[in-house]
């Protein structure tokens, strides 16, 4: 199977999720002359190993496409130094500030190309539901590509309000948004359950589409974050005489740091990872005691990008651990499908333990870091980059290393938690993001700032027996 069909493909007709047959190798004069390039260059370098059918002037195409003045740094992912030896790797400088940019800028065009590779003359239907910062990533990336339309649903009342305005804001002709009564997993449920209606994926193979997914299951979703942990672990190494780099990733569906391992599966000088969760930490459990229990009660809290409790990307790491026994890992994915728990043993446990570490903290200690971090290094972190952070702080005692705290989104993005951790006032919405903007004097950016004077053109509530008739309607 080659990356172009598995693109366009997304998920194995098995349900199975795709990985790449081999890790390519980066050789040594890779480790000399990538850290000198531009972000672009690296992603071309990086990206031409996983995606090999890819000629190199599409794939010029396709990235140089993806990262210019869209982002508003030129670094793209901005490395900001803390101290002697800790780090922030800031990845929400593209256009709707959060860090799932880095890859939606690119994923569209890569499956625009992917359907040209493979000699497809359909259109793609990209289904979304989201819990926030998916659908605007993925409503952007998509804005305006040929051949492709988008429906994003997101939970009525279950976003932040700079996330809604974000969402329902967004012009194209080619994108639709709705509010679905019902919490995210509803969203998620009904959505998921569009790929397997016969009815609807016959219509819409009448209509001269087809339906893919704009989540981290999709390969070309994933491959685009390699690079930054591809870029930044050899630059911050060379920094420091060639030492492995820990990086701290707050840490969702697992796709952030799954991409950081298989950046150091390719030979990049990455140390440990830290795995940091909210009190959603069933991670920090299946890390700590190889037990993956979801039975528990769900939180909702001040980051709610890491409210999940199945994390459908940590089967790509179980794959690499077993030695690629694709029955082991069945056997494990049905276990949490039917009982909600599995535990792994021997080699799979050792494995974890010699790559991750893992962190969890509640609300009020992730208010606390937000509050000390800015009050030592005058930095502004989002709730979901402090959990990273406290992890990173507490891991950076017990090691020499460079130690790289992964920033995964713009404060503003988050506002009423950032405002309320810095002062204990609440205040909602715009007025925070004011509020907080007087109070640090760190600008908005432009984009967060402009919406409250955009008109909202998507109204929709509806109810999840209407998903299917919103999507057609988009055919
Ligand atoms: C999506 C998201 C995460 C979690 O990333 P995963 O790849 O799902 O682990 C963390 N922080 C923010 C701000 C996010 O939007």
């Amino acid at each position: 199977m080659t990356s172009a069909q598995c693109i366009v493909k997304g998920l194995a007709s098995d349900g199975g999720l795709y990985v790449p047959e081999s890790f390519p190798e980066l050789s040594d004069e890779d480790k000399r002359t990538i850290p000198a390039l531009s972000y672009r260059g690296a992603a071309k370098a990086v990206l031409k190993r996983f995606l090999s059918d890819f000629d190199d002037e599409t794939l010029k195409e396709c990235v140089d496409g993806a990262y210019s003045d869209n982002f508003d740094s030129d670094e793209v992912a901005k490395l900001v130094p803390v101290s002697d030896r800790e780090y922030m790797l800031e990845l929400w400088h593209g256009p709707t500030c959060a860090f799932k940019d880095m890859a939606l800028q690119l994923t569209p065009l890569l499956m625009v190309q992917s359907m040209r590779l493979t000699g497809s003359d359909q259109k793609t239907l990209v289904l979304t539901a989201t819990s926030g910062d998916t659908g605007k990533a993925a409503l952007e990336g998509f804005c305006g590509v040929e051949g492709t339309s988008v429906a994003v649903f997101y939970p009525h009342g279950g976003v932040s309000e700079i996330q809604r305005a974000q969402m329902v804001t967004q012009r194209g002709g080619n994108a639709a948004v709705a509010a679905i009564r019902g919490n995210f997993d509803d969203a998620q449920r009904a959505v998921k359950a569009l790929f397997s209606d016969d009815g609807f994926i016959r219509t819409a193979r009448e209509k001269g589409y087809c339906v893919s997914s704009a989540n981290s299951i999709n390969f070309g979703r994933l491959a685009p974050q390699v690079v930054y942990y591809v870029l930044t672990s050899l630059r911050v190494s060379a920094r420091h005489g060639g030492s492995p780099v820990d990086f701290a990733v707050p840490t969702g569906n697992f796709g952030n740091i799954l991409a950081a391992y298989y950046a150091k599966r390719m030979g990049a000088p990455v140390g440990t990872l830290v795995c940091a969760s909210n009190s959603n930490d069933v991670l920090r459990q299946f890390i700590d005691t190889g037990v993956y229990d979801r039975r528990r009660e769900f939180y909702k809290t001040v980051s709610p990008s890491m409210d999940i409790l199945v994390s459908s990307n940590l089967e790509r790491l179980l794959f690499e651990l077993c030695r690629r026994d694709s029955e082991y890992v069945k056997e494990k994915m049905s276990q949490l499908a039917s009982d909600g728990v599995y535990r792994v043993e021997g080699e799979v446990k050792e494995g974890i333990e010699r790559d991750f570490s893992s962190f969890s903290c509640d609300d009020q200690t992730t208010l606390q870091e937000i509050l000390r971090v800015y009050n030592e290094h005058r930095l502004l972190i989002d709730p979901h980059t402090a959990v990273a952070s406290a992890a990173a702080r507490r891991h950076a005692a017990s090691t020499d290393r460079p130690v790289v705290t992964v920033s995964t989104a713009n404060p503003y993005k988050f506002a009423d938690s950032v405002y309320f951790a810095l002062t204990g006032r609440k205040l909602c919405g715009f007025d925070s993001m004011d509020a907080l903007e007087t109070l640090t004097s760190v600008a908005v950016p432009d984009s967060l700032r402009r919406l409250r004077e955009l008109p909202e053109l998507h109204k929709d509530v509806i109810d999840k027996s209407e998903i299917r008739r919103f999507a057609e309607s988009l055919l």
